[in-house]
C-alpha cells in the first residue's frame, strides 16, 4: 500500500483583547481542512487546492461571527472589546 499525504491548509486569526475590568489577554481561532480526494464540492467534484482554501476561509469566518470571548477573571463577553487582530483571515 503506498502511503498518501495529504496537504493540511490552516488559516487563523488572532485576537488581542481587553476586557472593562484592565485584564488583557489574546485567542486565536484557527480552521483546517486537507487537500484529499474525499474532500468533495456540492457537485461531487473534487475541491481543488483554492477551492478548500476558500472553504477554509468560510469556516473561519463563521467561527469569528460566532466569537464571544469572555474575560479569565470571569467578566462576560459584553465586557471585551478586541484591540487587534491579525492572521490568514482576510
Ligand atoms: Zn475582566
Amino acid at each position: 500500500m503506498p502511503t498518501y499525504t495529504f496537504e493540511e491548509l490552516k488559516r487563523s486569526q488572532t485576537f488581542k483583547l481587553k476586557c472593562a475590568c484592565g485584564k488583557r489577554f489574546q485567542r486565536t481561532i484557527a480552521e483546517t481542512q486537507t487537500v484529499n480526494p474525499f474532500n468533495k464540492n456540492q457537485d461531487g467534484t473534487v475541491k481543488t487546492r483554492t477551492e478548500v482554501w476558500q472553504s477554509v476561509g468560510e469556516k473561519l469566518r463563521e467561527a469569528i461571527d460566532r466569537f464571544t470571548p469572555t474575560c479569565p477573571a470571569g467578566h462576560p463577553a459584553d465586557d471585551v472589546t478586541i484591540v487587534s487582530q491579525w492572521g490568514s483571515f482576510q
